[in-house]
């Protein structure tokens, strides 16, 4: 790393080795003895080393797969209860000089009308969030000219508090220096993400032809610049189907490690976007489709390997799909999507960045998520109670996440239940939070929890531990 002032560098082979990946690719699959040597460490929460998740990754044994999928089921439960934390994208531009072959905001695209939302028209994509009852938001922007500009970005941050009622604004926009993710992190962005796409060089280097984003290493190293800023909580992920599955996600986890080495602490969240058809995009094939199970397999072996990340699931899934994998491992999804800048204030416009699947609305998605046993979610609390980065870590590793995880989701759950949620959810979910409560160990927990949901009848709000 630099000295300080200059600004510093990570040279990408200390973050990914491309050449040891490509050799544990070919990891022969695990016996079953094997497997049960694996889960049982991952049960106890160890994670996995990058052989043990290559050979995972390797494995097509249906009956010891099934085995893989329950462990990372309890690895998830073990640290994050039921609950599933529920947001949604806000895309605030899709300008862009880069050129992704993939995307549908690329530059040559010039079929698609693109616009930049104003920091009023940014307050009411915020509030029509709210409305529906959401808490959390993620930014999103292309790299246009106000998508890498800091001021804009700081502004559009502030635009969403200032304008909303929203609690926490995560960001995933452009990778910047130093002193512009400081500056973010000042304007109150919570989760800093930013997508690798590819963590194989040559495929990198195809795929992104043109702008800032064509270089390889400025991305790879921008989570440890962000860190360096300050952001204790960052997002990490490969875009799915660009290259060989089983490299990105050895490349992620190399890189999860890199960052646990450097900082203490490693990625809070881990993403399994897979690729999307998108209008205007040059790309017309997913170079390396990936099946179901291999979706099933990947966020399988990320929760057996990193336990304490959130995995979050996006709208490009289908329901069915999306529906099964929170029993597998994912902690947090996206519901009622729009990926079109302006798309929840007014009608959706010809500008998404690719087609989603999932097209349920929220209470949907809420009802389906009750009727898979899960607990809803809309807490903020970590991130605004500065439970982030190294603190967060050692809170999961201790086992005490629980603590305030399971108590903050039925706050906020109750809270949706008062404001928003439809008649029909209302009196499951007070049934729901009636089971949560029993399920809290610790006597004075439970008594402070239903304190404060009785607080949250008498008409208080934003109450949490
Ligand atoms: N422009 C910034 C960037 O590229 O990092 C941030 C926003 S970009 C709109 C967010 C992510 O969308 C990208 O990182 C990429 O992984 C994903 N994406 C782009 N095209 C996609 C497609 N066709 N299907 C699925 N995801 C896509
Ligand atoms: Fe622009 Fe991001 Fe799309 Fe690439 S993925 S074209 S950088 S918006």
């Amino acid at each position: 790393m630099a000295s300080a002032g200059k600004e510093p560098n990570w040279e990408p082979t200390s973050i990914v080795n491309p050449d040891h990946l490509e050799q544990l690719v070919g990891s022969p699959p695990p016996s079953s003895a094997a497997v049960e040597d694996i889960l049982r460490k991952a049960r106890n929460l160890q994670g996995l080393t990058l052989e043990e998740a290559a050979s995972l990754l390797n494995l097509e044994d249906e009956h010891l797969l099934t085995r893989v999928y329950a462990a990372a089921g309890e690895v998830k439960e073990k640290i994050y209860g039921r609950r599933i934390v529920l947001f949604a994208p806000l895309y605030i531009s899709n300008r862009c000089t880069n050129n992704c072959l993939y995307c549908g905001f690329r530059r040559d695209n010039r079929g698609l009308k693109r616009r930049a939302l104003t920091p009023e028209e940014i307050g009411r994509e915020a509030r029509a969030l709210a409305e529906k009852g959401f808490k959390r938001v993620l930014l999103v922007a292309g790299e246009g000219p106000e998508g890498t500009d800091v001021d804009y970005l700081a502004e559009a941050i502030r635009a969403v508090y200032r304008h909303s009622p929203l609690r926490i604004v995560h960001i995933n926009v452009a990778p910047q220096k130093v002193a512009g993710f400081r500056r973010l992190k000042e304007a109150g962005a919570g989760v800093y993400q930013c997508f690798q796409e590819t963590y194989h060089p040559p495929t990198y280097k195809s795929m992104h032809p043109g702008g800032a984003k064509a270089d390889y290493g400025w991305r790879l190293s921008c989570m440890h610049r962000a860190m360096q800023a300050g952001f204790g909580d960052v997002g990490i992920g490969p875009l799915l189907g660009l290259y060989d599955y089983r490299f990105e996600v050895l490349g992620t986890l190399s890189h999860a490690a890199a960052l646990e080495g450097e900082f203490g602490a490693g990625p809070h969240t881990v993403s399994v976007p897979r690729l999307r058809p998108a209008l205007g995009a040059a790309l017309k094939e997913i170079p390396y489709p990936l099946r179901d199970d291999d979706l099933r397999k990947i966020v399988a072996v990320f929760r057996l390997a990193l336990p304490y990340v959130g995995i979050v699931l996006s709208t490009r899934e289908r329901p069915e799909l999306r529906d099964e994998l929170i029993n597998i491992g994912v902690s947090q999804m996206s519901a009622g999507s729009s990926v079109s800048p302006g798309g929840y204030a007014r009608e959706a416009e010809p500008a998404a960045q690719f087609e989603v699947d999932d097209h349920r609305a929220l209470e949907v998605v809420l009802q389906a998520i009750l009727e898979g046993g899960m607990l809803p979610s809309f807490c903020t609390a970590c991130y605004r109670a500065g439970r982030t980065g190294a603190p967060f870590t050692r809170l999961a590793r201790g086992g005490r996440i629980q603590d305030f995880c399971l108590p903050n989701a039925l706050l906020s759950f109750k809270e949706y239940l008062l404001e928003k949620a439809p008649f029909h959810i209302r009196e499951w979910g007070e049934r729901v939070i009636q089971a949560g409560l029993g399920e809290i160990k610790e006597e004075s927990l439970r008594r402070a929890t239903e304190d404060k949901l009785r607080q949250l009848e008498q008409g208080q709000r934003d109450l949490y531990f």
